[in-house]
């Protein structure tokens, strides 16, 4: 990627991991404003999992060399973590409504994934002092990747939190998130784009009023 078209980081706007996966179709917006699919690539996709501390360092050296070792198994993870995004997404867009399609596909493909998977959970120091809870699968690497994922899609269903799960009121933005505030009226994805947005807007409409008025 060219560096002036690159962003400088990803965004983590869902307050939930696999809110976040959904916006990774719209991880980060360069200066121009041209949006990154953090889905684009496999790497890319390994960047992506390092900065949301589902990959340590190490694992991600790791990852990014089997992929160079095994391009096809890289590449049909990639795959499926496209379309377990499409069903993630379908299930945050329905918005609390019983849309029972949507939840039963998203259901099914939560328990496949979690029905394969086969590892270790470990708790792990960070090298900020902090620590990390680590899946280490054995077989197959590349299947582990969605399972931090999937295991934040099924707490929200667990959890009967989906009706907190909102869509960014902007049309033009599609990025959802967890509505984690008191009164439950978070709008936006983020104050600093969309939101300001929408304020200079409101500004714009009402100086428009007093200047006719
Ligand atoms: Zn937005």
């Amino acid at each position: 990627m060219d560096t002036d078209e690159a962003p400088e980081s990803f965004v983590f706007v869902g307050e939930r991991l696999w809110l976040d996966f959904v916006n990774s179709d719209d991880a980060a917006r360069n200066r121009k404003g041209t949006r990154l699919d953090a889905l684009d690539a496999f790497d890319t996709f390994v960047q992506w999992l390092s900065s949301a501390r589902i990959l340590d360092a190490e694992r991600a050296s790791a990852m990014l060399k089997r992929a160079q070792q095994q391009p096809t198994g890289a590449s049909a993870a990639l795959h499926e973590a496209r379309r377990i995004r499409n069903v993630l997404r379908a299930l945050a867009e329905r918005g609390g409504a019983p849309a029972e399609r949507a939840t039963q596909v998203a259901i099914g493909e939560i328990n496949r994934i979690l029905g394969r998977s086969a590892g270790t959970r470990r708790v792990e120091p960070r090298s900020d002092g902090g620590f990390t809870r680590n899946f280490v699968t054995v077989g197959d690497v590349f299947a582990g990747l969605l399972i931090p994922i999937i295991e934040s899609a099924a707490d929200a269903l667990v959890s009967g939190e989906l009706v907190r799960v909102r869509r960014c009121a902007d049309s033009r933005c599609s990025r959802v998130f967890f509505d984690g505030s008191r009164n439950g009226k978070r709008r936006w994805c983020e104050m600093a784009t969309c939101g300001n947005r929408a304020k200079a807007a409101r500004h714009r409409r009402k100086v428009k009023l007093n200047v006719n008025g």
